[in-house]
Order: C-alpha cells, then sequence, then structure tokens
C-alpha cells in the first residue's frame, strides 16, 4: 500500500487511499487486532529536574507499530480507540505495561513514572482500583506514579473529580497535561485535583522570542506555587530555551533537547553537565 512518512517519521495514510467511514472502519478493525496481537507498545521520555540535570521521571507514550504502516502516531490512533470504545482496554493494556517495565528498570528507584489517560477511562468507577491493583502487581508505590490528563477533561467536572480523588487518596499524583490548549478556564486550576501542571510546548517554543510569551510564563510559575503545584514545561528543544526558563523559576521540563521518547533502558539517570552556550 502506498504510504507517506509523516512528520516525526511517523506513518500516515495518504489522503487519497482512504477517507471518512472506510478509513475510520478500517482502523477500528486493525486496533482491535493490534490489541489482541499486542502490537501496541511504550516509549518513553525523560522529564528533567533542569537545575540538577538528573531525570526526575519518564512519561509513557503509547506506539502502534502497524504491520504495513510503519508507526502510527497516538495523536491518530487515540482518538479512533476512544471513538470504538477500546480507550478502556488500550489505555489499562499501556498502563499495565508501562507499569510492569518501569518496576523493572533500576532507575525507577530514584525517578516517578508518568502515563498518559483519557477522560473516558476517569469515568469508570472501578479505574482506580484497577491502578492499584496494577502497581501492587508490579511492586510499584502509589508515590511512583503519576497519571496524566487533559484540561479537556475537566469539562465532565464532577463525575472525574470524584475519580482524581480517589486516586490521590491512594497516594498517586495528578498532572493536567497540555496546559494552555483547551477551553478550561484558570479557576479550574484551584478546583481541580491536581499535583502537577504541564506547560504546554507551544508556550515553550515562544520564549526565546517573544517578551510577552516570558511574562505569561513568569505570572502563571507564581501562580502555580502559590496553589502549591509543581509546574513541568513540555517541547524544550534547545539549550537557550531551557536557561530562560530555568531563569523564569521553572524547575523541571522535558523535550528533545533532553531525549527523544524511546526504549527506557536508553535512558540515563544523571545526564552530563550542560554545554555553555
Ligand atoms: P502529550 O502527553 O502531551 O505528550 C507529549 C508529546 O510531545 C509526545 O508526542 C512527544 O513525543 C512530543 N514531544 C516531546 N518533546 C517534544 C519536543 O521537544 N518538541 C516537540 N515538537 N514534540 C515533543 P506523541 O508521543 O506523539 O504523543 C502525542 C499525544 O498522544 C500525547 O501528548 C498524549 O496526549 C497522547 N498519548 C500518547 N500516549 C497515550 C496513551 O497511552 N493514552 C492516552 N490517552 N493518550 C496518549
Ligand atoms: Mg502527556
Ligand atoms: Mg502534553
Ligand atoms: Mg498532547
Amino acid at each position: 500500500a502506498a504510504k507517506a512518512q509523516g512528520k516525526d517519521g511517523y506513518a500516515m495514510f495518504a489522503p487519497s487511499m482512504r477517507d471518512g467511514f472506510d478509513r475510520e472502519v478500517m482502523w477500528r478493525t486493525e486496533l482491535q487486532q493490534a490489541l489482541a496481537d499486542r502490537t501496541l507498545h511504550v516509549a518513553y521520555q525523560p522529564i528533567v529536574a533542569l537545575g540538577e540535570r538528573r531525570v526526575a521521571g519518564v512519561e509513557a507514550l503509547a506506539r502502534w507499530q502497524h504491520p504495513q504502516h510503519g508507526i502510527v502516531a497516538p495523536d491518530e490512533f487515540i482518538p479512533v480507540a476512544e471513538r470504538a470504545g477500546l480507550i478502556a482496554e488500550l489505555g489499562l493494556l499501556v498502563l499495565r505495561r508501562a507499569c510492569a517495565e518501569f518496576a523493572a528498570w533500576p532507575g525507577s528507584q530514584s525517578t516517578y513514572l508518568s502515563v498518559n489517560v483519557s477522560p473516558s477511562q476517569m469515568l469508570d468507577a472501578s479505574f482506580p482500583s484497577k491502578v492499584a491493583a496494577t502497581l501492587y502487581e508490579v511492586g510499584l508505590r502509589p508515590t511512583q506514579l503519576v497519571l496524566e490528563v487533559t484540561e479537556n477533561a475537566l469539562a465532565d467536572e464532577s463525575e472525574v473529580i470524584g475519580t482524581l480523588r480517589r486516586l490521590r487518596e491512594f497516594g498517586i499524583r495528578i498532572a493536567i497535561d497540555d496546559f494552555g490548549t483547551g477551553y478550561a478556564s484558570l479557576r479550574y486550576l484551584h478546583r481541580f485535583p491536581a499535583d502537577i501542571v504541564k506547560i504546554d510546548r507551544t508556550y515553550v517554543q515562544d520564549i526565546a522570542r517573544d517578551p510577552a510569551a516570558v511574562h505569561i510564563l513568569g505570572t502563571l510559575w507564581q501562580l502555580f506555587g502559590a496553589l502549591g503545584l509543581t509546574a513541568v514545561a513540555e517541547g524544550i528543544e534547545d539549550p537557550a530555551q531551557a536557561a530562560m526558563l530555568v531563569e523564569l523559576g521553572c524547575e523541571v521540563g522535558q523535550g528533545f533537547l533532553y531525549g527523544h521518547p524511546g526504549p527506557l533502558n536508553s535512558i540515563t539517570v544523571e545526564l552530563a553537565p550542560a554545554e555553555r552556550t
């Protein structure tokens, strides 16, 4: 089949090949097969304590190794899984696999594992006990796990908030992912039971050239501090961005500068000293 290489080297279907309904049905069937065959795997990206230059945690990112199309990006298959009602199964598979791999990794003693969770998974009342059972099975402490939810998950406020509270009672931390891109407003920040806020990379990418972005981030950091939230900057790609973030008081970040998503065993906890810029 014809295949186009998309951004980041992900495989994409050529637009002319299949569209709309056909494509959706095809993906759904293949995703079901992938779940059965276990051709989904997990890539890991380091989350770095910027000042100390050591890995504070790793984010688990789902990857689908498609037999014909190569690696399919999660931004493509997660929405399909959601529409097909497969996200609970997929999400649990990723969580279990990531927890097992992380528990077996020597670096897990001093770091945490961060796993993305879809809003619909949070609507399942038994989700917290499934997570707790997974941790128990692999021998991880709840404090070693962070669950990431996008701010749009907060649309369904009351139900999701109940689930988040229970997870936090276990000692699991909650991160608001891609902060600043959704339609949630600032008032969610203190209503939402969270521990960590991940600033979307669009803000980080602007700081080296846009003084307004610097002001926004500086102010946000103060606000997060006052609310007791730890901020994590996403999408740090060059040393200039990292230096500015540190100056603004940002202590934790991730991005291609520190490592692309890949096998867990390729991550070393202590980073080499920063190059002078
Ligand atoms: P996310 O959770 O915000 O993950 C960060 C995304 O940014 C990842 O894309 C990562 O590869 C990319 N990234 C990291 N550093 C940089 C950088 O410096 N520059 C740029 N341009 N990009 C960077 P990825 O792996 O394609 O994942 C996309 C999204 O798919 C994730 O965004 C997350 O929302 C979702 N996702 C991934 N795995 C899962 C999963 O297991 N379950 C759920 N529900 N969603 C997932
Ligand atoms: Mg994330
Ligand atoms: Mg994010
Ligand atoms: Mg994202």
